[in-house]
């Protein structure tokens, strides 16, 4: 049985996108920027980050999901991260 550490995220609109559907065009570089974000702080545990876009409202705070620090509206992402015991990545 795999237990799973979840956490709760506010993620900005361009995160949300990635996660609910792998894109975001906008025609800048936004997307590419969140993804190399979201991997330096995930790492290879980004695949376990999902949203389901509920919205938090307007935030002040960082993307806790790419780590942008743009002032903007968030969305509740989740980080479903496995966690048995020796079988660390
Ligand atoms: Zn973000």
């Amino acid at each position: 049985m795999t237990t799973f550490d979840q956490t709760e995220l506010a993620v900005c609109v361009v995160c949300l996108h990635l996660l609910a559907n792998g894109e975001f065009n906008d025609g800048t570089d936004a997307a590419q920027t969140a993804v190399t974000g979201m991997y330096r702080i995930w790492g290879f545990n980004v695949r376990h980050l999902s949203a389901d876009g509920a919205e938090l409202g307007f935030s002040t705070w960082p993307c806790e999901g790419c780590g942008d620090t743009d002032h903007g509206d968030r969305y509740r992402a989740f980080a479903l991260i496995p966690t048995r015991r020796g079988d660390q990545a």
